[in-house]
């Protein structure tokens, strides 16, 4: 069984387009989904202290050793503060948050874009 592990928002409208895109792209079986409102804003941001976040990441790493984490943001956040521009942009700092917190396995960055398309913006490898 491969997984991956993916950090992202809790808006419907972009968890079965990221999750195909995923599988297909990735060859991936399985996604593990870990949702925050504007999950990627979250991340961008100082994580170390949130412990309830952090635990829910290390129990998919242990559990099912993901071959890679995905950190994921999207178009038309209602949870985030900013506009959609600068939302985007908290995508290279998230990735670079998520490495530093879990070291030795790849992480990449993806942005579900105005027509629910994946976009990869940050490359795992
Ligand atoms: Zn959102």
């Amino acid at each position: 069984m491969v997984f991956a592990t993916c950090l992202n928002c809790i808006d419907g409208r972009t968890q079965l387009p990221l999750i195909n895109w995923i599988k297909n792209t990735y060859n991936i079986e399985y996604v593990d989904l870990i949702t925050e409102p504007a999950m990627l804003e979250l991340l961008a941001n100082d994580i170390k202290n949130n412990h309830a976040l952090i635990s829910k990441v290390k129990l998919s790493l242990e559990k099912h050793k993901p071959k890679l984490i995905i950190v994921a943001g999207h178009y038309d956040c209602a949870a985030c503060t900013k506009n959609n521009l600068d939302h985007k942009k908290d995508i290279n700092r998230a990735v670079e948050n998520i490495m530093q917190l879990f070291p030795g396995i790849p992480v990449c960055g993806l942005w579900v874009n105005e027509q629910w398309r994946v976009e990869e913006v940050v490359l795992p490898w």
